[in-house]
């Protein structure tokens, strides 16, 4: 089997001067994870490796950089699934920690649940030795600045939909085959306290299946879970689409049916892949072979080696 990684650093309208922090991230945590892979490691492993280097990456929302709840506070999602066993962990609405999509995965391999949210997590991760970090180590001037201009009345409507985005999230299929998906979330800007996205759940803000594929979605998170947009996809893979096709299809009906944009990377099981998306950008990289490709606006697609440090 050809292995693959795929990512994305979240849909929605990234401004200008922030472009290139976006894309240069993405293609260095998509180098990263794959390295993982070449390395004879587990699609799991390695997602979790590129989703980790996301978090720790502020330019992104999840992690350090993650958006800001109405109170001005931090509170993440994140959710890894193995699509060998369909073995899923999930937090929601977690506090103080650095690296989210490790102590998912710490439910998926810990627990006998799926999914722990705000305090029961915060109390999980301490049992479990993870690190707390001082809310303030997550919050950069950036968020900050957003999270107070999106406060004002006169908010700008594209960026109240589109410029909440962010997220961060992986998919891969490993030399033996099997498949895995993580994605993690800072949420939507000036949610409300307790607010549970997506990226929690299953079947929306991911979903893997060594059977089918896998997919990891980004974008408005309400309107991602009445379509359960992951599971979505995969279903219209099962019936004979294409991972592209599939994806345009599902990412169709969200915007249809219930007014949502955002965006999706997917894989196959034989290692054929998609990064689609509704919204105006997504930055994305996917690593296959010796080669890296990425993008950022709707029809741009880049290729260079992988070894390229750029
Ligand atoms: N889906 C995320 C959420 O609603 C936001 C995003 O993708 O940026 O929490």
């Amino acid at each position: 089997m050809l292995p693959v990684l795929v990512i994305h650093g979240g849909a929605g309208h990234i401004p200008k001067e922030r472009v290139e922090l976006s894309s240069s991230g993405v293609r260095s945590a998509a180098r990263g994870g794959y390295a993982v892979l070449q390395g004879g490691g587990s699609a799991m492993d390695a997602v979790v490796e590129a989703v980790t280097q996301l978090e720790n990456n502020p330019a992104y929302n999840a992690g350090c950089g993650s958006v800001l709840n109405v109170k001005g506070e931090v509170e993440m999602d994140a959710i890894v699934m193995d699509g060998k066993t369909l073995a899923c962990g999930a937090v929601s609405a977690v506090r103080n920690i650095a690296n989210p999509v490790q102590l998912a995965r710490l439910v998926m391999d810990k627990t006998s649940h799926l999914c722990l949210t705000a305090g029961g997590a915060s109390q999980f991760a301490r049992a479990m030795g993870v690190p707390e970090v001082p809310e303030e180590s997550l919050i950069t001037d950036y968020a900050r600045m957003r999270w107070k201009k999106n406060l004002a009345p006169d908010a700008n409507p594209v960026e109240s939909q589109m410029g909440k985005m962010g997220t961060v999230g992986a998919v891969a299929v490993d030399v033996e085959g099997n498949i895995a998906c993580a994605t993690s979330t800072g949420g939507m800007l000036n949610k409300m306290e307790g607010r549970v996205g997506d990226t929690a759940c299953i079947g929306c803000g991911g979903y893997a299946d060594n059977m089918v594929g896998a997919v990891s979605p980004t974008g408005h998170g309400e309107a991602i879970m009445k379509v359960t947009l992951s599971r979505l996809i995969l279903f219209h893979m099962e019936q004979g689409q294409s991972a592209e096709a599939a994806s345009d299809l599902a990412l169709a009906t969200m915007k249809s049916r219930v007014g949502g944009l955002g965006g999706v990377v997917t894989v196959d099981r034989q290692g054929r892949w998609a990064a689609r998306f509704s919204s105006r950008q997504m930055s994305w990289a996917a690593a296959q072979k010796d080669t890296l490709h990425h993008g950022l606006n709707a029809g741009e697609h880049f290729i260079q080696s992988i070894d390229d440090p750029h």
